[in-house]
């Protein structure tokens, strides 16, 4: 395909109001309520009841509307007819249905989605569903920004606006539902959007229960997956919750690991392993490592030598993810073939090892490339065909982009394992 013909298929723009619907509060964090009812989403079944009680209603009125919203996708309580009509009036004086709004919607050729959420203060995050093998996968963000800093990540660079609260994490799930063709369901969420999940673990786990439970969006626990850059006080909490742990390793050793993630000097690599061996004991499941490879930093093949020696003895897979640029990151990505001989390295040492097909790299929706910036960063932009005709550097990426696109796909990703974006 010519890129002329890939630049125009690449982004649909949906149409967007001019103005957010409603005004901010005051509490100058977060979005606002469009009045002073409880944002519904925030919630868990117990919590609604709890609340209802408070409020001197039925509490079996939590169930039914639980039912309404995420079996039946309902969300107008005028249609909620199992409600007494009393009940329905009062409802939008309790209950607020508010999604985060999305200012826009970007769709890659590869048939990657970006979507952009206004969190209110010039806050945007970033979700990504990404399609593979009969799955179609949601990537979430859980904060504005991040405080990890990251040397090679594009978020990093961005430090914490703030931390996203349950209603804005579960919208983003809602948000994105809405938005599918009408034969597309989610059927699985990895946090690797932007900010680190355990930098928020309340709102992140309480989302988790949403997710997982029946009363909720009703998805396997196997399906949840969880991304950490290791902060390991917290990592109880994902083997507690029963979902899959995914660990941004990135180096085969403390040195080049604290060099690119600064994180390391406080958690370093042996106690990280241990961490994960924990979690491996108490859930009977493997880690995903996941290991961005970067030109002369971590893609020689000692590295992957020294990588396999290191994670010996935790059940684990490794996801090898070639970097993602992204303007004065400092970093480059490695040559196809240099790629493909450390991927076979690892293979030869006996890993279980996926190479990782970037996806939404035209969107700028792939892994590091995510930003809340609204400004002077290219995927806010509205690509079309002119402004690509100003930027080599991502023709380049478009024409890489092609390749990956018509190139078979080697070491597919098996049903239950987690994609990459
Ligand atoms: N904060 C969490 C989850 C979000 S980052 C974490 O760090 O695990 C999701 C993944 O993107 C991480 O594995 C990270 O290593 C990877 N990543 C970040 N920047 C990247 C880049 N520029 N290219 C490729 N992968 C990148
Ligand atoms: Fe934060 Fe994860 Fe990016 Fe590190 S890789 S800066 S933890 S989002």
């Amino acid at each position: 395909m010519p890129l002329e013909t890939i630049t125009e298929t690449l982004a649909e723009t949906v149409a967007l109001p001019a103005e957010a619907p409603f005004s901010y509060n005051d509490d100058n964090v977060g979005r606002p309520l469009e009045n002073k009812a409880v944002n519904f989403y925030s919630m868990t079944l117990e919590d609604l009841k709890d609340y209802l009680k408070g409020r001197g209603k039925e509490q079996f009125r939590a169930q039914q509307i639980f039912k309404w919203v995420y079996e039946q996708r309902v969300i107008d309580p005028e249609k909620m007819t199992n409600l007494s009509k009393k009940f329905r009036e009062e409802l939008p004086q309790l209950l607020s249905f508010e999604l985060p709004p999305v200012v826009k919607h970007l769709k890659s050729v590869d048939g990657t989605q970006k979507l952009l959420f206004d969190m209110g203060q010039g806050n945007t995050v970033e979700a990504v569903v990404i399609p593979s093998e009969g799955r179609l996968t949601l990537c979430i963000s859980s904060e504005v920004g991040c405080n990890i800093a990251c040397k090679f990540c594009f978020t990093g660079k961005q430090k914490l606006k703030r931390r996203l609260r349950t209603e804005e994490i579960v919208g983003q799930f809602m948000a994105v539902h809405d938005r599918l063709e009408a034969d597309q369901r989610i059927s699985n969420i990895v946090f690797m959007g932007m900010g680190e999940p355990l930098d928020n673990p309340e709102a992140v786990f309480k989302t988790v229960e949403v997710i997982h439970s029946p009363w909720g969006i009703n998805l396997s626990r196997k399906k949840i997956t969880v991304s950490t850059s290791g902060i390991i006080p917290e990592m109880w909490r994902i083997a507690d919750a029963k979902v899959r742990l995914a660990v941004s390793l990135n180096a085969p050793n403390d040195e080049i690991r604290s060099q690119v993630m600064p994180i390391n000097r406080k958690y370093p690599v042996s106690d990280l392993l241990k961490a994960c061996k924990d979690y491996c004991e108490k859930t009977g499941d493997k880690v995903t490592f996941e290991y961005v490879l970067m030109k002369g930093v971590t893609d020689q093949l000692e590295h992957a030598r020294q990588l396999v020696k290191l994670v010996r003895g935790v059940p684990c897979k490794i996801n090898i993810i070639p970097f993602n640029e992204h303007p004065g990151s400092g970093y480059e990505r490695p040559s196809d073939a240099q790629v493909e001989l450390f991927h076979t390295e690892l293979i030869k040492l006996g890993a279980h090892v996926l190479l990782r097909r970037s996806m939404g790299r035209d969107i700028f929706a792939a892994c590091g490339q995510l930003t809340s910036a609204k400004t002077d960063l290219p995927e806010t932009m509205d690509i079309s065909n002119s402004q690509l005709a100003g930027m080599s550097k991502y023709k380049r990426e478009l024409a890489a982009a092609k390749l990956e696109l018509t190139t078979p796909q080697k070491n597919s990703p098996a049903n239950n394992e987690v994609p990459h974006v």
